[in-house]
């Protein structure tokens, strides 16, 4: 299968903002979109996402996992970027019918149907640095996806990044392209210099997320991971897989977290860490790499509770267990 993200559903829903008011959703071809090369987004970054997937059960049904949540957010990166107000239902609708358009097309597990609405302002004024899009627009893009461990689940290197931020502090909740050009320069030299595989943003010592993954440290009996404030992303998987741990009979345990507390605890053997995502779930973390020193984290492989984690998740989005928190939308 292709890279993960590269390959799309010929169409895609599309409604545009203008005159105040959203046009009506409309099935188009997903090859090209037309935009003024003064278009907004094109300079001023205004733009915002989300990413949900939708997943072929058994009996051929297709489900799309917690969109609400996803809409929700959307909504309020929208709101925080001064885009203008999405239609939540009308979004939810050209989720559900783009999603239903091909149906068949979803893949069977592990694979999926990836989604991506994007919402981008389009007024072409260069002059508007410091002003909002009065114009915008708003389409969902559907990307067939495989398993993203092809070649075997491996833990990864982390890079404690105490300087660095990924974004400015006000820009963390928003899921918005900016902060991923942010993160680029501190990941791109982790990668090189240290063969890390993400950066872990830790400014002034208080642990935050990676470039795209929230993290979560597993201790025996406890799930621990910052609590939510307006300096990270607030993911959907990250409050899933508290949700199932709580259900499991596990503490989940919301506050701050220090570099500190972080590599004392990783020296002990059960300790797992994970990131929490959309795209692949739970990945383990292996190592941690920190002012030129490098820790195991517990054994330094996958464990045993963030496989059980992700197979509790993974059953309830393939149908294979009760989907008892309602997470699923059924399409066909
Ligand atoms: C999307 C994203 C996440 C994970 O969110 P999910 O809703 O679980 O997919 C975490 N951090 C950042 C920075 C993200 O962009």
């Amino acid at each position: 299968m292709a890279a993960f993200g590269t390959e799309f559903m010929p169409k895609m829903a599309l409604a545009r903002f203008e005159n105040n008011k959203w046009s009506d959703a409309e099935l188009v071809s997903s090859d090209s979109i037309s935009m003024h090369p003064a278009a907004h987004v094109l300079h001023y970054s205004s733009t915002c996402f989300e990413g949900l997937k939708a997943f072929r059960h058994e009996d051929g049904s297709v489900h799309v996992f917690r969109m609400d949540q996803n809409i929700k957010r959307l909504a309020q990166s929208s709101r925080f970027l001064y885009l203008p107000e999405i239609d939540e239902v009308q979004v939810a609708k050209m989720i559900v019918d783009s999603v239903a358009q091909f149906a068949t097309e979803v893949p069977v597990p592990p694979g999926s149907m990836y989604l991506r609405p994007t919402h981008i302002g389009t007024e072409a004024a260069v002059g508007k640095a410091a002003a909002p899009s009065d114009t915008s627009m708003l389409f969902v893009l559907l990307s067939p996806v495989g398993d993203y461990f092809t070649g075997g689940a491996k833990a990864l290197r982390l890079l404690l990044d105490e300087t660095g931020m990924r974004c400015a502090p006000h820009m963390g909740m928003i899921k918005s392209g900016g902060n991923y050009a942010s993160a680029l320069g501190p990941i791109t030299k982790a990668k090189a210099e240290v063969q890390a595989d993400q950066v872990l943003f830790c400014p002034n010592g208080d642990v935050q997320e990676t470039g795209a993954a929230n993290f979560l440290l597993i201790d025996g009996n406890e799930i621990l991971t910052k609590g939510l404030d307006s300096s990270f992303l607030h993911g959907v998987t990250r409050s899933s897989i508290l949700t199932l741990a709580a259900d499991m009979g596990m503490t989940v345990t919301e506050r701050d977290l220090t570099v500190a507390e972080l590599i004392e605890r990783a020296a002990k053997p059960e300790v797992e860490a994970v990131l929490s995502g959309t795209a692949a779930v739970l990945t383990s973390v292996g190592t941690f790499i920190h002012k030129d020193k490098e820790y195991k984290v517990g054994t330094g492989k996958p464990g045993p509770i963030a496989d059980k984690l992700r197979q509790a998740l993974n059953d309830i989005q393939w149908g294979k267990a009760e989907d008892k928190h309602n997470w699923l939308t059924k399409i066909v």
